[in-house]
């Protein structure tokens, strides 16, 4: 395969596929859903897809489906998602959100990132193969609409359809490179449990002089909170951790070659306390967090309310490193208020997440490092274990059973989720030919 000609390829062919990036495919708000699966489902079909099917046997946003016979017995699975978030607060942006604009090497639009680029980038290469020679290996494509808002009928659709979806191996959505323009192949996700903790001590709020002998719902609440982080900052709560795997050799070496730059991070994000922990590296790939998000209680307006406040409310996430299981961890952490003395303050469990991770030395995750030295130069390319945040591979792993890993077309200035959403065209070209040769290579 040439590299300059795929890549003149996929810049000659980008307006066959911004048509998506002109939809408002919208799930939060229930917006254009529709008409993206008609344009998916014209797309799947006028490439020549042996299937294309719209599935909405288990609710939710439809998923949309596609097979392509290739030229060998070996099949990938692409994930993606066709919904995006909101594009609000529309003044800060550059440009018109879905009005796919380029300007110098960057496209601005919503969704141009996370993660409709990457699907355009998918279907460019089903095409360049149609016309050069055929697909070498067998493709089929889980296109979802609710990624946006937690995936929630994902783990049905992928139980009830698994042995269509059955494959070799799945290349994820999102993935691409760090600030330093390492190009990332990153092998799984971490889990999440979010919940709230939520106390109640008196029917209505009272005046503050009863403090003389009420107790108060926010100072027994943050009293609670406190009872569950030691003063340098571990998770104060039996047998949290002990779920917990060792990293192998493998992840061991590749999370310690990660890069992490404390001064630009810092910078970035306009840290003004110094790190929690001594390792971030190994704390973002198996380290696991107990996050407050937000506190509510009493009066926070304006002037003065002397006030009990009757109850306080706190929310929370942990995210959890793989083999930690959601609903464990947040049994352990009501068991741990009850043995704190903390009986009357409850957990009210939102949602869960797995982690998982794939074998950083299986042969098609090896196969991503080769061709990524070669298309990225081997001193650009980064192994990743797996990344801090989240997504519904498990369910995709446990169904399925396949490797999966995640390489994409992003930047560090994607600005996904934010206004003035992008991606530079340099990194669209380099990232289809790399998935190009990378499908050519493991036929
Ligand atoms: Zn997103």
């Amino acid at each position: 395969m040439n590299q300059t000609e795929v890549e003149q390829y996929a810049l000659d062919n980008l307006d066959n596929v911004t048509g998506y990036l002109k939809i408002p495919s919208i799930s939060a708000q229930n917006k254009g859903i529709n008409e993206t699966n008609e344009w998916l489902i014209k797309q799947f079909t006028d490439l020549g897809a042996a299937k294309v099917e719209k599935w909405t046997d288990q609710g939710g946003n439809p998923v949309i489906y596609a097979e392509f016979k290739g030229k060998s017995n070996k099949t990938v699975l692409f994930y993606n998602h066709y919904d995006v978030q909101p594009p609000e607060p529309l003044d800060e942006w550059r440009t018109k959100p879905f009005e796919p604009t380029i300007i110098d090497d960057k496209m601005f639009a919503r969704g141009v990132c996370d993660d409709k680029g990457e699907l355009m980038s998918r279907l460019t290469i089903v095409k360049y193969f149609n016309e050069h020679g055929g697909i070498p290996v067998n493709l089929k494509f889980f296109v979802e609409g609710e990624e946006e808002i937690g995936s929630p009928d994902v783990d049905n659709y992928v139980k009830a359809h698994a042995d269509q979806l059955k494959a070799d191996v799945c290349v994820w959505k999102g993935g691409g490179k760090d600030e330093n323009d390492n190009f990332e192949i990153v092998c799984g996700a971490k889990g999440v449990v979010s919940f709230n903790l939520h106390v109640k001590t008196a029917a209505a709020d009272l005046h503050s002089s009863l403090a003389s002998y009420a107790d108060n719902a926010a100072w027994r609440l943050v009293q609670a909170l406190s009872s569950l982080r030691t003063p340098d900052n571990r998770i104060a709560v039996d047998g949290f951790y002990d779920d917990i795997q060792k990293l192998t050799p493998a992840e061991e070496k590749a999370t310690q070659s990660m890069d992490f730059d404390a001064e630009k991070v810092k910078e970035n994000y306009g840290l003004t306390r110094p790190f929690i922990y001594d390792d971030p590296r190994e704390e973002l790939v198996n380290g696991t967090t107990m996050t407050i998000n937000g506190l509510n209680a009493g009066y926070t307006g304006e002037g003065v309310k002397t006030i009990i406040p009757k109850e306080a409310t706190a929310k929370l996430d942990c995210r959890l490193a793989p083999n930690q299981q959601p609903k464990k961890i947040a049994k352990l952490i009501s068991d741990q208020l009850v043995k704190n003395g903390f009986d009357d303050v409850k957990v009210d469990y939102l949602l869960g997440e797995d982690a998982a991770r794939s074998d950083l030395e299986d042969p098609f995750i090896q196969l991503n490092v080769k061709v990524a030295n070669d298309v990225y130069t081997s001193e650009k390319v980064r192994l990743i274990p797996n990344m801090p945040g989240g997504g519904p591979m498990k369910q995709f792993q446990d169904s399925v059973h396949v490797p999966i890993v995640m390489v994409g077309i992003h930047y560090a200035g994607s600005h996904p989720h934010s206004p003035n959403e992008n991606i530079r065209l340099s990194d669209y070209k380099q990232g289809t030919y790399f998935l190009a040769k990378l499908l050519n290579d493991y036929k």
